[in-house]
């Protein structure tokens, strides 16, 4: 037993090794690592161990423990998953213009109610307001903390204790807790399905018209296709449904976008301005989707059922901060310039990134991963299929490359767990027995190599 030859705790915070975990981490926090560690050490020497640390090294290892543990889950990894709106990695990058205003936000007061002209009270959408609505061509607009808030609080103003009718085809889930019937019976609103799964016509949603209706819902599927034999009402012939018997038409378009995608090489996706135009009466979407800015809901329309929105009182319940919206606002003026759009705000140049551009970056990267990991390892440049993600165009791919990397055994398991806990993760995807690292959403090359670094000499 060689118990008595440890070093007391008083010992080892008088050691050089201990001023740096208490300059970085405190006196309490340090004291406590080094008791861990020394409890640690005592029960491998009752265990019959014979490695007695000295004080300095005791210091070490409390001050790994304390980097461990005080490493946030939360700090910026790469998505190399192929699913650029990944909603699991956090959605939407910011644009620099938007993180620059967020970060002048947080730290200073902002006349986020007030109205510096007049130096009364103001309206936080007031600094959204018009800008939205010159994008949309909507009359109004307002902002809450995400799209499913924008949609429950849209359904609680316009048809609470009354019907929402939508059709059976387009009663989704999103993913999560998100499943239209829910939303519908929490939003205090009776839900009156009309139509079949692949089949709903005008006929259907007249007929379940009452004196009991409060709104004609339309929702996009955003992450899935009702394809072959197939009847769609379209939003045109709805809202003349709608307005036919004096009830409005809500029209939930989920990802939403600004622009006309296909000038960015994508598939079209209905746009804001085009649902308004077609005659609903208030349009939904996400601030972090195809729209690229922070995670937001939106709710633009008629000024009149806006202003019945605002004065719901759940709208404070949902409303966002004054870092969200200095985000909302920079971003939403990124469009205000469409030709520079697309260097300019990240989502978009990475769904934009021609494929010619990914695999040239493979390629360079394909020795510096094959030498990081060794012997073990195969890696190759592959092709890809990458996805927008969040429900946006859910069949349609975006021809991308990669790196492959094939190993013995369980061992990809093994490295999948190894890149998930370096200082910045890399996070792939397991597919046909290769793990794969989709390289479009690689933005910063340098830091992916110094990363690799970090893995253990193989
Ligand atoms: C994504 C989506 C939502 C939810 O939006 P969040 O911004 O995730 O809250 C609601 N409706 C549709 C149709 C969607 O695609």
């Amino acid at each position: 037993m060689r118990l008595r030859d440890l070093p007391s705790i008083s010992a080892v915070l008088a050691t050089p090794a201990a001023s740096t975990p208490l300059d970085r981490h405190g006196r309490a926090a340090t004291t406590e690592a080094i008791r861990a560690v020394l409890a640690e050490a005592r029960a491998a020497l009752l265990a019959g161990g014979d490695t007695v640390p000295d004080a300095e090294a005791v210091a070490a290892l409390a001050l790994t423990r304390l980097e461990g543990a005080s490493r946030s889950n939360l700090r910026p990894l790469f998505n190399l998953t192929g699913t650029v709106l990944h909603t699991n990695l956090g959605r939407a990058l910011l644009a620099p213009e938007a993180m620059a205003a967020a970060l002048a936000a947080m730290g200073d007061p902002v006349a986020l109610e007030f109205d510096l002209d007049s130096g009364k009270r103001g309206e936080r959408d007031d600094h959204v307001r018009a800008l939205v609505c010159e994008l949309t061509g909507a009359e109004d607009a307002t902002v809450v903390n995400n799209n499913a808030a924008a949609v429950l609080l849209a359904l609680n103003t316009l048809a609470k204790g009354r019907d929402a009718i939508v059709s059976r085809g387009e009663l989704i889930e999103i993913g999560g807790a998100f499943r239209m019937p829910d939303i519908m019976a929490q939003a205090g609103a009776r839900l009156v399905e009309v139509g079949t799964t692949n089949r709903t016509h005008a006929k259907d949603y007249k007929g379940a018209l009452t004196a009991e209706t409060g709104v004609i819902l339309k929702v996009h599927t955003s992450n899935y296709r009702i394809q072959g034999f197939t009847k769609e009402v379209l939003a045109p012939e709805l809202a003349e449904i709608a307005h036919g018997a004096g009830v409005p038409l809500l029209n939930d378009l989920g990802s939403g976008t600004l622009v006309d995608l296909s000038t960015h090489g994508l598939k079209r996706e209905p746009t804001v301005r085009e649902a308004v135009a077609e005659g609903a009466d208030l349009v939904t979407f996400s601030g972090d989707k195809l729209l690229g800015g922070p995670q937001a809901g939106f709710i633009v329309g008629r000024r009149d059922l806006v202003a019945a929105v605002n004065r719901n009182p759940m709208k404070r319940a949902l409303r966002v901060d004054k870092v969200r919206l200095a985000a909302i606002e920079a971003t939403l003026k990124l469009y205000r310039d469409p030709d520079r759009l697309a260097q300019r705000l990240p989502t978009l140049a990475l769904l934009s990134r021609p494929k010619a551009e990914i695999e040239a970056q493979a390629r360079r990267l394909a020795p510096t991963l094959a030498q990081a990991l060794g012997d073990g390892y195969t890696v190759e440049v592959c092709d890809c299929a990458s996805q927008i993600g969040s429900g946006a165009l859910p069949l349609d791919t975006l021809p991308s490359a990669g790196l492959a990397v094939r190993a013995g055994g369980g061992a990809l398991t093994q490295l999948a767990t190894a890149f998930r806990a370096l200082s910045r993760p890399i996070i792939g995807r397991i597919e046909e027995g290769r793990l794969v690292l989709d390289l479009r959403c690689l933005r910063d090359e340098a830091a992916f190599v110094a990363t690799l670094a970090e893995l253990p000499r193989p």
